[in-house]
């Protein structure tokens, strides 16, 4: 589809555009909330972005902010901007199922704290996002319920987990969207999508209702066609909640007031160990360009070693495997979700339903987690693994000795062949190379749009801070936004018969 043909212009517009537009009356936030539903139904067929559409939840809020509107009541900044949320994030009424059969009748009688947060600052949720069956995957093919497809090649994934939070901003289906990321899973589809995506400092936003993947890991976090409405998005889900033991009990900073200062004399470190072998070229030459604009920024650019990196996958995929083994023991058929109607007995039970219920890469985790937690085998592996955490977190304290901010690619390559990696989970572990050490150490990370490789795929530049730094991360990267133009570019969607 080309961009002529897009009936719903005001679907690519920024949140402060459509906020302009709604507070001078061009357009009301009901009319938002149809178009983006109008955009779903010119492209979600073949995208699949969206697991479920959430309308009634959409129009009330939407009606509620024109009530406002015509009281001339204040509005928060981010009222009637319509928003998608990864569906591993409880909105009480509607199904949330983490894109697996094992919950796909189970409705929340609760709301995630983000979603209590999103409905005081009245942005209308659209729907749940589709992803990687409990977050697990990098590139949206573990979805129990569809195949999600990049909107800039329809037969390359979108990378994930989170790939529908990232494709919905991408397709102008909607304005903003939150996905969760525990080793990756917000800067990796975001980079494929050619997107912003941030996932904050560990503790920053609530994981209350969110169904846990790696709780030591999992933090959510925004996606947006642009720096301000991330910065934007990232201010109305931050703070602190009783009801999350890990979250930080600190003030949240005003995100959008430092951007559009400079970074001159800010120091970028470039992780060695991330522009080395099996990169790819042109991911390699976007990069070293983006470095380049930097420069001319006025930051000053060393390059930085993080030794402990050769370690990272290893470490990573035994902590997520061993968390995951344990969170996912819940879903055993009592309590909520699917349950086998057939069983004789409770072991029956119990098997026949988590045999069902689960996909293979669920499964090989949950098998692979209990074994490394076993007796006789924890200290050898997860034990050994929570050292090796420890150094590389130490490798970045004492990174951040030197440097302000670091800066890699987001990934090794940009989207592949959707299908091209299903058979070859390692293979697929390693596109987490350059992202899981920011959910190990607990560090917050952003994906920008910084190129195009020779299949116009978008290229993901990372850059990383020191914990609570998300204020200067936003900085640095709304520089870098404004001396660039990739972000504006849109897709030519290929829609599928
Ligand atoms: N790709 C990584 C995994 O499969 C990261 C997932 C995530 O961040 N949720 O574990």
């Amino acid at each position: 589809m080309t961009d002529e043909k897009i009936k719903t212009k005001f679907c690519y517009k920024t949140a402060s555009e459509m906020r302009r537009a709604l507070l001078n009356k061009e357009i009301s936030a009901k009319e938002i909330v149809d178009d983006s539903y109008k955009r779903i139904e010119e492209v979600d067929n073949t995208l699949k972005a969206f697991i479920c559409l959430t309308k009634q939840s959409a129009y009330k809020t939407a009606e509620e902010v024109d009530k406002k509107l015509g009281n001339k009541e204040k509005l928060p900044p981010l009222a009637g901007i319509p928003i998608a949320i990864k569906d591993n994030m409880c909105l009480k009424g509607f199904p949330t199922t983490a894109a697996s059969k094992i919950l796909a009748n189970f409705v929340p009688p609760y709301n995630a704290t983000v979603v209590k947060k999103l409905e005081e600052n009245l942005i209308p949720i659209i729907g749940k996002a589709n992803m990687d069956e409990f977050a697990m995957g990098s590139s949206n093919e573990n979805s129990s319920y569809h195949i999600a497809r990049n909107p800039w090649n329809t037969n390359s994934v979108p990378g994930g987990s989170s790939g529908g939070s990232a494709i919905a901003v991408c397709s102008g289906e909607s304005v903003i969207s939150l996905g969760s990321d525990t080793g990756g899973s917000i800067r990796l589809p975001a980079s494929f999508c050619g997107v912003v995506g941030l996932k904050p400092t560990y503790g920053r936003v609530s994981r209350y209702g969110l169904i846990a993947f790696a709780s030591s890991l999992d933090q959510i976090g925004p996606f947006g066609r642009c720096v301000e409405d991330v910065a934007l998005a990232l201010q109305a889900i931050s703070g602190h909640d009783p009801n999350d033991s890990t979250s930080i009990n600190q003030a949240v900073p005003d995100y959008t007031a430092a951007l559009k200062e400079d970074i001159k004399g800010l120091r970028i470190g470039v992780i060695t160990e991330m522009l080395g072998e099996g990169v790819n070229p042109e991911v390699k030459q976007a990069i070293n360009n983006s470095i380049k604009v930097f420069e001319d920024l006025g930051a000053k650019i060393e390059e930085i070693s993080i030794p402990h990196t050769k370690y990272a996958i290893s470490t990573y995929y035994v902590v997520a495997m061993a968390e995951a083994s344990s969170n996912l023991a819940r879903f055993d058929g009592v309590k909520f979700g699917y349950r086998n109607p057939d069983a004789d007995n409770l072991l029956d039970m119990y098997t026949k339903t988590r045999a069902e219920g689960f996909g293979e890469e669920v499964k090989r985790r949950i098998m692979l987690g209990t074994y490394a937690l076993s007796s006789g085998y924890y200290d050898a592996y997860y034990k050994k693994a929570q050292q090796v955490r420890s150094l590389i977190k130490k490798d970045f304290d004492k990174a951040f000795e030197q440097v302000d901010l670091l800066l890699s690619p987001v990934c090794p390559t940009t989207a592949f062949d959707i299908g091209s990696k299903t058979e070859d989970p390692l293979g697929m572990y390693l596109m987490d190379i350059c992202t899981l050490m920011a959910n190990l150490a607990g560090l917050p990370g952003i994906s920008l749009p910084c190129g195009f490789d020779s299949k116009k795929l978008p290229i993901g530049l990372q850059m990383l801070g020191p914990v609570l730094s998300e204020e200067l991360l936003l900085r640095a990267s709304y520089n870098f936004e404004q001396a660039t133009d990739f972000h504006t570019k849109k897709p030519e969607i290929t829609l599928l018969e």
